[in-house]
C-alpha cells in the first residue's frame, strides 16, 4: 500500500531530503581529480553525523559506504573506493539520510574538468529529464505518465532509460510503494494523490539501455561500458502544486566555486 503523507510528515521529511542537499553540496567543495570515493565518503558520514542524523544507505542491504559513488559506467549503487578520480571521470553521487524518522534520498551526477562535450550533453539531457518528470506529477496524473515525460525526452535525444532501476515513495523506509520507473506509457500505473512522496531519479545512459552487475558485487553499470548519469529529487505532491523537497541550487552554487570540477549549466 502507498503511505501518504501529512503537511507535517512532509516537512520533516524535507528536513532529511534538505541535509542530503547540503551534504552533495559539502561533496561538491572537496570533489576533484586525485581525490578517492573513500576519501569523499568519509567527509560526508562525518558531515551527516554532525547534523544529529544517521546515514540513509549505509547497512542498508548490508551497503557499507555512506554515498553510493558510480563514476562513468557505473549507473547507481556503487561501492566507495582507493580509486582515483581522474580528470574525464564523471561520478553519480547518491546520498540518503535519516532525520526525524524519515529518509532523505537525492543523486546528482558531477564532472570532472576535462570531460567531453558528448558526455557533458548526456548530463544536461538527462538532468533536464528529471524536471520534465517532476512536471508530470501531479494530482490526477498517473506514475506513467513521469515515466512516459522521462522517456521521451531523452529518446528523442537517442539516449536510452536504464530499466532495471527505478524510481520509489519515501518516507519512514527509504524505499516504498509505489515504483517510478523512468519509462512508461501515459495514463498507465497508480493514480498519483495528494501527499505522495517520491524520489524521481533518471538514470540515462550514452549507449545501450542494458546494464550488469560489476564484479564488486555493488555496482551496477553500463553493459557496453559507455557513461551513464543520474539527477534525482525527492518530491511531495500538494494540492496545487508539487514540492521539490531536495534543492539542487546549494549543489550547483558549489560547484561554481569549486574551480576543480567543471561547472555545469544545469536547472536546478
Ligand atoms: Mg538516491
Ligand atoms: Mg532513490
Amino acid at each position: 500500500m502507498i503511505h501518504y503523507k501529512t503537511d507535517e510528515q512532509i516537512e520533516l521529511i524535507r528536513e532529511s531530503c534538505m541535509l542530503v542537499s547540503k551534504t552533495l553540496a559539502h561533496v561538491a567543495t572537496i570533489l576533484k581529480p586525485g581525490t578517492t570515493g573513500l576519501k569523499i565518503d568519509k567527509e560526508a558520514e562525518t558531515f551527516i553525523r554532525d547534523h544529529n542524523a544517521v546515514p540513509g544507505f549505509k547497512g542498508y542491504n548490508g551497503f557499507p559506504g555512506t554515498l553510493c559513488i558510480s563514476p562513468n559506467s557505473g549507473v547507481v549503487h556503487g561501492i566507495p573506493t582507493d580509486r582515483e578520480f581522474k580528470d574525464d571521470d564523471i561520478i553519480s553521487i547518491d546520498c540518503g539520510s535519516y532525520l526525524n524518522e524519515y529518509f532523505g534520498d537525492s543523486a546528482f551526477t558531477f564532472a570532472m574538468p576535462n570531460v567531453s562535450e558528448e558526455v557533458m550533453a548526456l548530463l544536461v539531457a538527462t538532468n533536464e529529464s528529471l524536471y520534465k518528470g517532476i512536471e508530470a506529477a501531479k494530482v490526477g496524473a498517473r506514475i506513467g505518465d513521469i515515466g512516459h515525460a522521462i522517456q521521451s525526452y531523452t529518446e528523442a535525444r537517442n539516449y536510452t532509460v536504464v530499466r532495471e532501476l527505478v524510481g520509489h515513495g519515501i518516507g519512514k523506509n527509504l524505499h516504498e510503494k509505489p515504483e517510478v520507473p523512468n519509462y512508461g506509457r501515459r495514463g498507465n500505473g497508480p493514480k498519483i494523490k495528494k501527499g505522495l512522496v517520491i524520489a524521481i531519479e533518471p538514470m540515462i545512459n550514452l549507449g545501450v539501455k542494458n546494464v550488469k552487475q560489476s564484479d564488486d558485487g555493488w555496482t551496477i553499470e553500463t553493459k557496453d561500458g559507455k557513461a551513464s548519469a543520474h539527477y534525482e529529487h525527492t518530491v511531495a505532491i500538494k494540492e496545487d502544486k508539487t514540492d521539490i523537497l531536495s534543492d539542487h541550487s546549494i549543489v550547483v552554487d558549489a560547484i561554481k566555486n569549486n574551480s576543480e570540477i567543471k561547472n555545469i549549466s544545469l536547472k536546478k
